[in-house]
């Protein structure tokens, strides 16, 4: 069986799945988006995306297309034809189509939807969190409200290029006083040289993670100590470990930073128990 789209209230032949050329998520990136990680085809985190999806709209005017029970629904709906039961389901809200114009519609249009569902090989996913990931540093070059998910992603898309062209999987961003603000689809984080957890604040312009939020409270449960403040590159090659956190990625073990190890260079157990206990947790809460 072939993958299904959602599109505007069809569902459709993925392949097949179109969008108008005047959608403005397509012309202006005026557009924002959502990715739940999916466990045993149920949405984890539903809580955190769902919220974050509600504040993202809300800062560019863009009206909920549908009520949270509805879109629920429509997105379990999408998971159930996919057959998907791990991997991730995406969600793209555009402020819809109308004649090119930077500025907004008037009279307001309906927003367009889109839904994509897509699996996860689990067993590689496991093996290579099982190895660790390299990191790349880039230059922080993006625009001062990246705490709203928009499709606005041509710095991301460009700074993940020069990791996968040096054999890294994610770029962490750095910002003009030399802390890595996030990675380009994930955030960042370390166990410095004290065993303490570390992680950009929210006060920075980084996207609010909700596997971020999620992993903050099982840090919190376990009892261990951690801090929401920067780090640098340096700081992350003298700390103890370093991961990073998604709904693509879970949590990730990091073990070189621009090709140099982080600490003995092989994956800590502090982030390998934290991957099962966010997974665990994850499964638990999933709708
Ligand atoms: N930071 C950026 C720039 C991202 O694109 C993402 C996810 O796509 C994250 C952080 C992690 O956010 P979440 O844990 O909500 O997936």
């Amino acid at each position: 069986m072939g993958r299904i789209a959602y599109v505007n209230g069809r569902f459709v032949p993925h392949g097949e799945a179109m969008v108008h050329i005047e959608d403005r998520g397509y012309q202006l990136a005026d557009a924002v988006y959502e990715v739940w990680a999916l466990f045993g085809g149920k949405l984890a985190d539903p809580e955190g995306h769902f919220a974050r999806l509600k504040r993202s709209l809300g800062e560019l005017s863009i009206d909920m297309p549908m009520s949270r029970a509805a879109l629920t629904l429509v997105l379990k709906e999408a998971v159930r034809r996919n057959r998907v039961l791990n991997g991730l389901v995406y969600l793209q809200v555009s402020r819809g189509v109308a004649p090119r114009d930077h500025a907004f519609p008037n009279p307001p249009v309906r927003p367009a939807v889109v839904i994509t569902v897509s699996r996860t090989d689990l067993a590689a996913s496991e093996a290579r969190a099982a190895k660790g990931v390299g990191v790349v540093t880039t230059p922080e070059n993006r625009w001062g409200r990246c705490d709203i998910k928009t499709v606005g992603l041509l710095p991301n898309a460009l700074a993940k290029q020069k990791a996968r062209a040096a054999g890294a999987v994610e770029a962490w961003f750095v910002d003009d006083l030399g802390f890595v603000t996030e990675g380009a689809s994930s955030n960042a984080w370390i166990v410095d040289a004290d065993g303490r957890l570390r992680t950009r604040d929210t006060n920075a312009n980084i996207l609010r993670g909700v596997t971020r939020l999620t992993l903050l409270d099982v840090i919190r449960a376990e009892g261990l100590e951690v801090e929401e403040r920067p780090f640098t590159p340096a700081d992350a090659l003298a700390a103890q470990e370093a991961f990073i956190t998604g709904a693509g990625s879970l949590v990730l073990p990091v073990v070189t930073v621009d090709g140099r190890p982080v600490g003995d260079g092989k994956v800590g157990p502090v982030a390998a128990r934290l991957r099962r206990l966010y997974i665990e947790q994850a499964k638990a809460t999933a709708i």
